[in-house]
This record gives structure tokens, sequence and C-alpha cells, in this order.
């Protein structure tokens, strides 16, 4: 992956500017406050809350969204 540790040290929540993770599987960041999921798309994290999803057993819904 692309997203480089160093990146993810100045990325912040644009809802609640806490700190993002990188998921497991490397298809998004999850912010640890609010639990919304950027999404990652090209290599390049998409920090917009419009484009978030709050990750709350919806998980699978979200692979059917373009
Ligand atoms: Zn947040």
């Amino acid at each position: 992956m692309a997203i480089s540790q160093d990146l993810l040290e100045i990325l912040a929540c644009p809802a609640c500017k806490a700190k993002v993770e990188l998921k497991p599987d490397g298809s998004a960041l999850k912010c640890v406050e609010c639990r919304r999921v950027y999404p990652i798309r090209d290599d390049i994290p998409v920090m917009l809350v419009d484009e978030a999803t709050i990750e709350d057993a919806v998980e699978d819904r979200q692979q059917e969204r373009t």
C-alpha cells in the first residue's frame, strides 16, 4: 500500500480531528474516535465527511456502494 505511516500521522478525521488508522485490509482509514471510515481510492485517502461511512455492522454493504 502507498499509505505510509508518515502520511497516517498527519492525517486526521475532518469530523472530530482525531487520528485515523489504516484498516487491516488496507482498504480504508478508520477514525479511532467517531468510527467514521474514509475510503482510499487509487492509494489516496478521501478525507471527506460526506464520503465517510460509519462502521457499525454495515461493513458488508459498503462493498456494494460505488
Ligand atoms: Zn472522527
